[in-house]
């Protein structure tokens, strides 16, 4: 990283997201090298070991929301294809899989983590470009963390007796799984890991937007030499995903996404033995007291929600103050606001990336102008925007009223909604004011104060004095139109499993 002394005689365009205002100096250009990646042209379905073509042979392209460049062409399943991958992975739960010794299936696991960490740098790289994530995140969050899920289940994968004493522990059989574009490689490794470990076999609908890590991943299971038909990787519309939640012979799904998506595969999978999993929307509350460390809250706040341009579903969109000290966080809230860099999500320096597709930019521009519309008070900072490719203002607004849909509904983008409170009580009172539930934050100094907040608060996740931190060892998931179920630490793995006395859970 190299910091230069801004010159006088440079022209005032290059700001690179920073204002004038009290910043003399700014980043020189930091671009991560695409040298040593190599996308194909085109990726055809990953069943049994093999890429192969749709049947019909059909594909879509899909493109680098940096740049509206086209970046691959991949296959469009059909529903045979998805019949083909459903028995792939039963016999490879059948014949194998769930026939192996955990700790055989443990040394797998083991495998695909150390090949994630050895090939970290390439899947990091092909994440940036497929998502508009800043490479700094996705370097140093997605990656690292999605090869920890796998050494985490690793170890859990031949001691599935001792967590769950008593209960006698089995597979349920063969797992679809569904994911969004936010976080792609993340969720495979959320989803792909606790369902290996614990003795399924799996089929993954990556999002049609971002499915290149996912190719990618289906490249490191041959690497890791795992037996053909134990992850199978489709790609297609919404409908091949409801083709997969309905096949007869899945026994497990688990889908993050929309609540609207989630909803209709709550519908769909009703009445069936199948277990579900769904990990849906969030408006999550971050709460400051005015006793709170002020410039920790704030990079806690700027985390929070403008962390991967706010396209989280456990953002905290909604930044509820306590009255006396709304004046001078808000002060150091713009302050901080306009220090952040957006732009090309290749460079290092880059804070805020692209958003993710032409859809929810347009998503996030109309409830934009409905924040505007309502009477709410925007801000957002005197930063350029690249020419072309998807890209959003960082923004917040004051004077929102809890009415406004800014502060109702998920915008799944850079976009925090203020408002403020004078006690406790009310500020639980408009936390608790939504229909979702999957996360929270605290900011104050009194643990008491923390734990009387974390116990009232209805949602999944509460974060006190930090925001938006995973580990594999901590259950993560919703109340309400959030969700239900877990993923992470040993919640997730009982996901997973059959325990009940006759074994017959999800056949
Ligand atoms: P979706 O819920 O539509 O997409 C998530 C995944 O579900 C994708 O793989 C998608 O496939 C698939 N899918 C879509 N329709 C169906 C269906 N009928 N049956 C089975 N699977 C389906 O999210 P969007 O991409 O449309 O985003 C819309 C909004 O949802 C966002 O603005 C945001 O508010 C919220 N969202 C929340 C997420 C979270 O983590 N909680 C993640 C993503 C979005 P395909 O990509 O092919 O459509």
């Amino acid at each position: 990283m190299t910091l230069t002394k801004k010159p006088e005689s440079r022209p005032a365009a290059a700001t690179w997201g920073l204002t004038a205002r009290g910043i003399p100096w700014e980043y020189a250009p930091a671009p991560e090298s695409t040298d040593h990646i190599e996308i194909r042209a085109e990726y055809g379905l990953f069943i049994d070991n093999r890429f192969a073509p749709s049947r019909p042979k059909v594909t879509f392209e899909v493109i680098n929301p940096a740049t509206e460049e086209p970046l691959a062409r991949v296959a469009k399943a059909s529903k045979a294809d998805v019949n083909r991958a459903v028995a792939a992975a039963r016999r490879a739960h059948d014949t194998v899989w769930s026939r192996l010794p955990g700790s055989e299936r443990a040394k797998y696991l083991y495998r695909i983590a150390r090949i994630i960490q050895e090939r970290s740098r390439e899947f990091a790289v092909v994440e940036t470009m497929n998502s508009g994530k800043p490479i700094k995140e996705s370097r140093d969050v997605d990656v690292p963390l999605a090869a920890a899920h796998f050494f985490y289940y690793a170890g859990w994968a031949d001691k599935l007796d001792y967590a769950f004493p008593g209960r006698q522990p089995r597979p349920l059989g063969v797992a679809a799984q569904i994911i969004p574009w936010n976080f792609p490689l993340l969720m495979l490794a959320w989803k792909i890991a606790p369902a290996l470990a614990a003795g399924n076999t799996v089929i993954l609908k990556p999002a049609s937007t971002t499915p290149l890590t996912a190719y990618l991943f289906a490249d490191v299971v041959r690497q890791a030499d795992l037996p053909p038909g134990v992850v199978n990787i489709i790609t297609g519309p919404g409908e091949i995903g409801m083709e997969l939640v309905r096949h007869p012979d899945v026994n497990k799904v688990a889908f993050t996404g929309s609540t609207a998506v989630g909803k209709m595969i709550g519908r769909a999978v009703a009445g069936s033995r199948k277990k579900l999993t769904l990990e849906l929307g969030g408006k999550a509350a971050n709460i400051v007291f005015d006793d709170a460390p002020l410039d920790q809250a704030i990079e806690g706040i700027i985390n929070g929600i403008y962390f991967n341009q706010g396209e989280v579903c456990c953002a905290g969109s909604r930044l509820f103050v306590q009255e006396s000290v709304y004046e001078p966080l808000l002060d150091k809230l713009k302050a901080r606001l306009s220090t952040l860099r957006v732009g090309d999500p290749l460079d290092k320096n880059t804070d805020v990336g692209a958003i993710n597709s032409a859809g929810q930019l347009a998503k996030i521009k109309e409830l934009v102008q409905s924040g505007i519309e309502e009477g709410a008070e925007i801000f957002q900072p005197d930063c350029e925007l690249p020419d072309r490719g998807y890209f959003f203002r960082p923004t917040l607004f004051t004077g929102v009223s809890q009415s406004h849909r800014i502060a109702q509904e998920e915008i799944f983008g850079p976009v925090l909604s203020v408002l403020t409170f004078r006690t406790p009580d009310e500020a639980i009172e408009k936390a608790n004011n939504t229909p979702y539930g999957l996360s929270a934050g605290v900011w104050t100094e009194k643990g008491s104060r923390i734990f009387k907040m974390v116990g009232a608060m209805k949602a999944g996740v509460v974060w006190a004095n930090t925001f938006n931190r995973f580990d594999p060892t901590s259950p993560f998931g919703g109340y309400k139109e959030s969700g239900y179920g877990r993923e992470g630490g040993i919640h997730g793995l009982a996901a997973y499993l059959d325990m009940s006395a006759d074994g017959t859970n999800g056949r």
